[in-house]
């Protein structure tokens, strides 16, 4: 496909939630990149995700000196996912760019995706060749997640993919048609399609501060996951029930000619009891993972709005707000 423009507005948006320490790297590098590219029309769309150190005073002073840098301040912490939401909302280039604010999305690959684009992808990727910067833990729960998930999933989650990627501006109106208020964007993204290709590359260090997800946040980001694209924990439980009826149909069938072979047969507390327990489990996760759905529905049903803008600074924004 040809007639794209060599140049197109490039928004991109970073989320920010006590990156203090990374900010200053952050611009100097995304700017020297895209002055290299010699992209001159571009925007940063910066979301201040609740941060409680000084990321907002230094991402309004920045703003302040560059025309380029947008500011969209939230009103508490909404988590990455809604901050990612609110940045993509608020960009308005032909192609807009999600990375972290950690620089662990390395922006000269921009130059590439750029390229991919002008050839007519809408999607352009970025995957992690090699994770070794993340720990061994974290690797291998990563693993096991994309396996789980893209077994139960309908739209399956390219491996080892995060938000880091390059979307077209059809690509971006498509995702704002999709309602929901609990954002899993690494299966949105997905689950948009489009013409998509797939560049590697190696994912860095953090260039400062650490890390905001911990190993609880990562296991409810995992559950949050599977839950939203797929329906089949609950088939699970129903395979499981089937199971678990037809092995104690056998079983009583076993006990009644045991009794009438062996006479009336006292002892079997012990297998009574295992049997008890064992039901008792499954119905307890069957009933969890039903609730799992439910809660999904009730909150869903509140429509609240995904986040809350208290403020936007940055060229023609502080006048907008009518302050
Ligand atoms: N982030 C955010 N809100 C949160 C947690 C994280 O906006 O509640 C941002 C964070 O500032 C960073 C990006 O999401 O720009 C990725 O976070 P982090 O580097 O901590 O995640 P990791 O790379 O370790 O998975
Ligand atoms: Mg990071």
């Amino acid at each position: 496909m040809t007639g794209r423009p060599h140049h197109p507005r490039v928004s991109i948006v970073a989320p920010f939630y006590n990156e203090s320490a990374a900010i200053q790297h952050f611009f100097a590098k995304v700017k020297a990149v895209l002055a290299e590219l010699g992209c001159a029309d571009y925007e940063i769309v910066c979301v201040n995700d609740g941060s409680r150190d000084d990321t907002l005073a230094q991402l309004v002073a920045a703003s302040r000196h560059d025309p380029h840098i947008v500011v969209v301040d939230l009103s508490r912490n909404f988590g990455k996912e809604a901050a990612l939401t609110a940045g993509i909302d608020e960009a308005d280039g032909d192609v807009v760019i999600p990375i972290d604010a950690d620089l662990q999305d390395p922006p000269e690959l921009i130059g590439v995706m750029l390229e991919q684009w002008r050839a007519g992808y809408d999607v352009v990727l970025a995957k992690r060749s090699d994770r070794s910067s993340d720990g061994y833990l974290k690797r291998r729960t990563a693993e096991l997640f994309y396996r789980v998930h893209n077994r139960l999933s309908d739209t399956p989650i390219p491996e080892n993919v995060g938000d880091f990627r390059l979307m077209d501006r059809m690509v971006v109106e498509a995702l704002k048609l999709l309602p929901e208020r609990r954002r899993f964007m690494k299966g949105l993204f997905a689950w948009v399609g489009f013409r998509s290709t797939i560049i590697e590359y190696v994912r860095e260090a953090r260039v400062a501060g650490s890390t905001k997800f911990s190993g609880w946040k990562l296991i409810n980001f995992a559950i949050e996951g599977i839950t939203s694209f797929s329906t089949a924990p609950l088939r699970l439980t129903t395979y499981a029930g089937i199971v678990v009826s037809i092995l104690s149909f056998i079983y009583a069938a076993v006990v009644v000619i045991r009794t009438l072979v062996h006479g009336i047969d006292w002892p079997g507390y012990s297998s009574m009891i295992t049997v008890v327990l064992f039901l008792g489990g499954v119905q307890l996760i069957s009933v969890g993972i039903v609730g799992e759905y439910v809660g999904r529905i009730y909150m869903e049903s509140k429509g609240r709005p995904v986040y809350l803008v208290q403020r936007r600074y940055g060229k023609n924004r502080d006048v907008a707000e009518g302050r």
